[in-house]
């Protein structure tokens, strides 16, 4: 039996990648304009951390983590996101003592999900997390640049939801408010909000379910157990956004999968993604630090799911062209071939990148192969054009054809004449 990848995990192919890197490249610029730095952690740690960070009742902890015991016996887990191993390191290599920080990360994270669209078992994100600031002014900030990534992609843009889940003492009157709501109406509740009602009752809010959400049209609202410096400070926030003209909503219902936010959480949702509909989201975690034996550390980020992303950017109509080489060597004899070799380093060290033909191979197979590569211009060395010291240029691209004789000590330079006429 032939081995296939595992499921939920996906091989991105040379035809598509393109469209990645492209999308990467978009993140460095914008980062850079940020001046946010990355920072890259291992796609493996103890699995502690993110029991503790993330929460051991969260879904994620409970039963979507991929975890394997060591050859030493310990427990290991391959990440489920990026934060907690940020923190950590920050807190390791003392990247946090008396200092704010900007970082950013990427990479492939694994989750043991049903995989379906936009939810896989390995997935991409790339997030950023600012460190050492407790305003308002953090989070417009990192609000501001999710904004410029939609401009930059040219997509239509995602609609932004705000909420406040409060602070620790803050969200556990509030639970108690809830459950007290709830409890009267347990029977009427989905099985997997019953469930919830007891050890993860927040979650309850994020229920899809008509019934469900029916009777949380009522319940008491987050916002009303704010005191009265973080309402300042969701007002403060609210105002900026409105001053930089970025349209959001307020959702008192929105609640993150992960347990460690705290205040500002926000998610931005966009219509095309069906009902995996979040493609970024974050928020505020002051208490993370704590939770992995730091001290207090204002701390503000988000992560964006780069399958989802990029399904938004193919749907929008957006078509990145595959990379081509410029130049096709085609040579005929070993001669030939020997002296291809060193023209062609000549051609790249120029800038141009060339495809070498490599193997066997008539001309007129030669040729073809060059068309197909998508190349502006083959370079052609025969054994006539060697023994005269020459290369033949053919323009591959419109033009009919048209090919020129050079002296080979011409070849870069007329290369580049060529291109000059057709631009
Ligand atoms: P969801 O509600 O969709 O499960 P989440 O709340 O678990 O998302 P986060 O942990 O906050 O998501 O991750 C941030 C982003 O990463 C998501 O908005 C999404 O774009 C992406 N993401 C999360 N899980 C997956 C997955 N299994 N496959 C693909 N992308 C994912
Ligand atoms: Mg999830």
């Amino acid at each position: 039996m032939s081995i296939k990848s595992i499921k939920g995990m996906n091989d991105l192919l040379p035809e598509k990648i393109h469209s990645w890197q492209a999308l990467e490249a978009i993140f460095h610029e914008l980062f850079k304009m940020y001046d946010y730095r990355e920072i890259r952690t291992p796609l493996v740690e103890s699995t502690a951390l993110f029991s503790r960070s993330i929460g051991e009742l969260s879904d994620i902890v409970s039963k979507e983590m991929y975890t394997f015991e060591d050859r030493n016996g310990g427990f290991i887990t391959l990440r489920p996101e990026g934060t907690a191993s940020v923190v950590r390191a920050g807190l390791q290599h003392g990247l946090f003592h008396n200092q704010q920080r900007r970082v950013w990360y990427q990479g492939p994270m694994f989750r043991y999900e049903r995989p379906q669209k936009g939810r896989f078992r390995q997935f991409h994100q790339v997030g950023i997390e600012a460190y050492g600031w407790s305003g308002a002014d953090i989070e417009a900030e990192v609000l501001c640049l999710s904004n410029d990534l939609w401009g930059k992609l040219e997509i239509k843009q995602p609609t932004l939801e705000i909420n406040n889940l409060g602070s620790v003492s803050g969200r556990t009157s509030y639970l108690q408010a809830l459950k007290a709501y709830l409890e009267p109406h347990k029977s009427e509740l989905d099985e997997d909000s019953q469930k919830r009602l007891d050890n993860n009752a927040l979650r309850i809010l994020d229920s899809k379910v008509p019934a469900t959400c029916a009777i949380l049209d009522s319940a008491p609202s987050i916002l009303e157990f704010l005191d009265q410096s973080e309402l300042a400070r969701f007002d403060e926030l609210q105002k900026l956004l409105t001053a930089m003209e970025i349209p959001y909503s307020v959702n008192e219902r929105m609640v993150r999968g992960l347990d460690y936010y705290n205040n500002t959480v926000f998610e931005w949702v966009h219509s095309g993604l069906g009902a995996q509909s979040t493609v970024c989201a974050g928020g505020r975690y002051d208490h993370l630090a704590e939770h992995l034996g730091g001290k207090l550390l204002p701390a503000f980020g988000f992560a964006i799911g780069l399958e989802r992303l990029l399904d938004i950017i193919e749907a929008s109509g957006q078509v990145s062209d595959s990379p081509k080489p410029l130049v096709y060597f085609i040579s005929e004899g070993s001669s030939a071939r020997k002296q291809a070799l060193v023209l062609a380093r000549e051609l790249r060290n120029a800038g141009h990148s060339v495809q070498m033909h490599c193997g066997d191979g008539s001309f007129k197979n030669q040729i073809k192969r060059a068309d197909k590569s998508g190349a502006m211009l083959a370079v052609i060395l025969g054994e006539d054009e060697y023994k005269k010291g020459k290369v033949a240029i053919k323009l591959l691209r419109d033009n009919n054809g048209a090919q020129r004789s050079v002296n080979m000590e011409h070849m870069v330079s007329s290369v580049a004449e060529l291109l000059n006429q057709i631009d």
